[in-house]
């Protein structure tokens, strides 16, 4: 069983929930976390359980960074808006900047997301 962080800025969480459940047969077999509200939208959209954290901005993006850094997240599913500034930038560069130093697996974008789960698939059936 893999562990799983899912984060959306605002603009994308509408898309996260939909590729949530287009892939609820696979991801339930996993333990999900999710910053505070990306997290409640997937629950709410999917049924599946989610393990929430704190909003992002509140500090929710550190705690993934933190889990990244003990090994507590085998892969990070974060849709990050490309047109919107964040109050909360740097947290998301730090957070995407620990999940590229510890080589977990990141997807930005729904492509991206769909490879990324085949691969944690294959992965995950082949031990
Ligand atoms: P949120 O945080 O799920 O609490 O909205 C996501 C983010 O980092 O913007």
């Amino acid at each position: 069983m893999a562990r799983i962080g899912l984060v959306a800025h605002d603009d994308k969480k509408d898309d996260l929930c939909a590729w949530a459940e287009r892939h609820k047969a696979k991801l339930s077999q996993h333990q999900l976390w999710g910053t505070g509200t990306t997290g409640s939208r997937v629950m709410a959209a999917t049924g599946m359980t989610v393990s929430l954290l704190k909003s992002g901005p509140l500090g929710g993006d550190q705690q993934l960074g933190a889990m990244i850094c003990e090994g507590k997240l085998d892969m990070l599913i974060f849709f990050i808006d490309p047109l919107s500034a964040q109050p909360h930038d740097v947290d998301v560069k730090a957070l995407t900047r620990l999940a590229t130093l510890y080589d977990v697996p990141l997807a930005n974008n729904r492509s991206t997301a769909d490879a990324v789960l085949a691969f944690l698939v294959d992965r995950t059936d082949s031990e």
